[in-house]
C-alpha cells in the first residue's frame, strides 16, 4: 500500500480534455470551492495536439491557470492518449487508482455524446462509470488493490457539453446549480485557454454566458449549470429543498 500523505477531496470532476470541466461545470466547482469544499479536476488526456497550441506544456499551464480561477485544490492529468481515448481496462484502472487516492464523496463526470465533436467525450462517461465501480471493489486487479484501499464514491452526477437535443441524453434527473455568483469565474477559467479560444472563437464566451443565463431564467435564478443525477433526487426536508 502507498503511505504517501494525501489530502482527500470532497468533489472530483472528470473530463476528457483540459477545458471540458470548465465549460461543463466550472461555475459549480467554483461555488463548491467557495463553500469550503476541497475540489479536484482529473483530465483523462492532455488534450493535445490541437491546431492553435504549441504543445502539452502550454495547454497544461492554461489548465493550471483555469484551476486557479475556479479555486480548485488539485488538478491532475492521467495522460491517456488524446483522440484515441477508449473505455479500456487500462483507462478504468488509471482513474480508479486516483479515486482511491483522493477518496472524493462526489464525482462529476462528463457524459453524453457530442456529435460532430470529439468522441473522447462519450468514452469519458463510460470510463468514469467503470472506474467508480472498480474503485469500490477489491479482487479485480492486483496492482490496483496494492495501490490504495478501496473507496466507494457516495454520489455521481453527470455534466454535458452539447446543449441541443443531443445534450439531453436520458441519463436521469436534472438538477440545476445556481452559479450566479461564479459565472464570471467560469468564463475567466475558460478564457485561460488562449490556444483553444483565439479571437476568432470569442463567440464561445457569449454562448457559455447565454446558456447559463437561460438556464438560470428557467430555474428562477441569475445563472445556472445543469447536472444530471442517475438516481432520483431524494429529500428528508421538502420545504428546505424546494425553497433553497
Ligand atoms: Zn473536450
Amino acid at each position: 500500500m502507498s503511505d504517501e500523505p494525501i489530502e482527500h477531496l470532497d468533489v472530483v470532476a472528470v473530463g476528457a480534455h483540459p477545458d471540458d470541466v470548465e465549460i461543463g461545470c466550472g461555475g459549480t466547482l467554483a461555488s463548491l470551492a467557495r463553500q469550503g469544499y476541497r475540489v479536484g479536476i482529473i483530465d483523462l488526456t492532455d488534450g493535445e495536439p490541437t491546431p492553435g497550441s504549441p504543445g502539452p506544456h502550454v495547454r497544461w499551464r492554461e489548465a493550471q491557470a483555469a484551476a486557479q480561477c475556479l479555486g480548485v485544490d488539485v488538478r491532475i492529468c492521467l495522460e491517456l492518449t488524446n483522440r484515441r481515448l477508449f473505455d479500456t481496462q487500462e483507462a478504468r484502472l488509471a482513474l480508479a487508482r486516483e479515486l482511491r487516492r483522493y477518496r472524493p464523496r462526489l464525482v462529476l463526470a462528463l457524459a453524453g455524446k457530442t456529435p460532430l465533436a470529439s468522441p473522447d467525450h462519450w468514452q469519458t462517461g463510460q470510463i468514469v462509470d467503470a472506474a467508480l465501480y472498480l474503485s469500490g471493489k477489491t479482487g479485480y486487479d492486483a496492482s490496483l488493490d496494492a495501490s490504495h484501499p478501496p473507496h466507494t464514491v457516495e454520489a455521481l452526477l453527470y455534466y454535458t457539453l452539447i446543449f441541443g437535443a443531443a445534450g439531453h441524453p436520458d441519463l436521469g434527473t436534472d438538477i440545476y446549480v445556481d452559479v450566479s455568483e461564479t459565472l464570471d469565474a467560469k468564463v475567466a477559467a475558460v478564457r485561460c485557454y488562449a490556444t483553444q479560444f483565439p479571437p476568432a472563437k470569442q463567440y464561445v464566451f457569449d454562448r457559455i454566458q447565454s446558456m447559463a443565463i437561460e438556464r438560470g431564467i428557467s430555474a428562477g435564478v441569475g445563472a445556472a449549470e445543469r447536472l444530471v443525477s442517475p438516481r432520483p433526487l431524494v429529500t428528508t426536508n421538502l420545504i428546505e429543498t424546494i425553497m433553497a
